[in-house]
């Protein structure tokens, strides 16, 4: 096991012993990461010590993750003052869902994207780990001695790993990975019934699917995308989160290196947002450009018309042009 970050592991660790009131951080546009995360942590650490205080702020609901238990609650403002923050899976202050977060006595971030932002006091960022949860499960295994986690903690941190690398497939997966998906297992997992949970899908979000392959569309360089508008939604009966799932169809189409999911969202500025993954080609650069961020293959931003909506697909697929121009190994 890598524990390349000890000495900020044990200072974590020793701020969570001293205080008796710790509030849970996570980023908007809730993902089975980031929920994962925080509800594990909170069952970790109330598990462990009962006699604190434990709770996860943020407003925000999720259809897909209502199983997993989105309390859509924020801690009071003046309870945040004497209370440890912890942060997960969150690169920027900007995309913390609960912007109070700041207003706790002390902050720790914990994070695995690319680092931009070290708001924290303590600054905890492996950017190669598959995901946060995969950093939970660290965290859990560096003071298994101390700390007490149940199948449905473990439950959470392995629901985390499982959809931030595609069922173990996306780059980051590595013996360590597996090593600690095997550990959470371990402590007796449901996964069949996670995995339903998960991947089940009513009749209409498959229609839809079907739609998606007809509607997607490659550019000269090899750059898909697809564009997803509300009255599409609407008749496929999906909010702007089920209808964004999509992203990962687009995944293996031979000579595409970077796929694209616009959706047009229900805020009033008319945010749409924008999901982008690839292969060989690296894509949190062309993200950052366009309101947003991520990892190297799978990132994220923000358009808001049409027209911004081609341009950032033709920058896309220029840089696939380029990386076959220059380039033997793509596939
Ligand atoms: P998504 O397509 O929303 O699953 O995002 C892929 C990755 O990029 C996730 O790790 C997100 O946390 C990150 N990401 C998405 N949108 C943004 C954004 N606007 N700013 C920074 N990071 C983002």
């Amino acid at each position: 096991m890598k524990y390349e970050n000890g000495a900020v592991m044990d200072e974590i660790f020793r701020k969570i012993r001293e205080y008796d009131s710790i509030v849970l951080f996570r980023h908007r546009r809730v993902d089975g990461d980031c929920v994962g995360a925080t509800r594990g942590f909170e069952r970790m650490l109330k598990l462990t010590w009962p006699e604190k205080r434990v709770r996860i702020s943020d407003a925000q609901s999720s259809s897909r993750l209502a199983f997993a238990g989105m309390e859509g609650k924020i801690v009071p403002e003046e309870e945040l003052k004497g209370s440890l923050g912890i942060v997960l899976d969150t690169a920027d202050r900007e995309r913390v869902s609960d912007k109070r977060f700041l207003s706790c006595r002390e902050v720790i971030k914990i994070d695995h994207h690319i680092e931009k932002d070290p708001y924290g006091d303590v600054n905890w960022v492996e950017e190669e780990r598959s995901s946060v949860c995969e950093m939970c499960a660290v965290f859990y295994s560096r003071y298994s001695d101390a700390l007490r986690l149940d199948s449905e903690g473990a439950g959470y941190f392995f629901m985390g790993m499982v959809t931030d690398s595609g069922r173990f497939r996306f780059s980051g997966t590595d013996g360590d990975t597996l090593r600690l998906a095997g550990m959470l297992l371990d402590l007796g997992v449901d996964t069949g019934r996670l995995y339903s949970n998960l991947y089940l899908r009513d009749m209409n979000e498959w229609k839809y699917r079907a739609w998606v392959y007809e509607n997607m569309a490659m550019a000269p360089g090899g750059c898909v995308r697809i564009y997803i508008d509300k009255k599409i939604r609407e008749r496929f009966g999906l909010d702007a989160e089920a209808a964004a799932a999509v992203v990962s169809l687009m995944e293996n189409i031979r000579g595409c290196l970077i796929w694209l999911a616009f959706i047009e969202t229900d805020g009033e500025d008319g945010e749409i947002r924008v999901r982008l993954r690839s292969r060989s080609v690296r894509c949190d650069g062309l993200a950052s450009r366009w309101r947003g961020g991520g990892h190297a293959f799978a990132s994220g931003g923000t358009v808001y018309s049409r027209e911004e909506a081609d341009r950032l697909w033709a920058e896309a697929d220029e840089m696939c042009a380029e990386y076959k121009r220059t380039h033997t190994d793509w596939m």
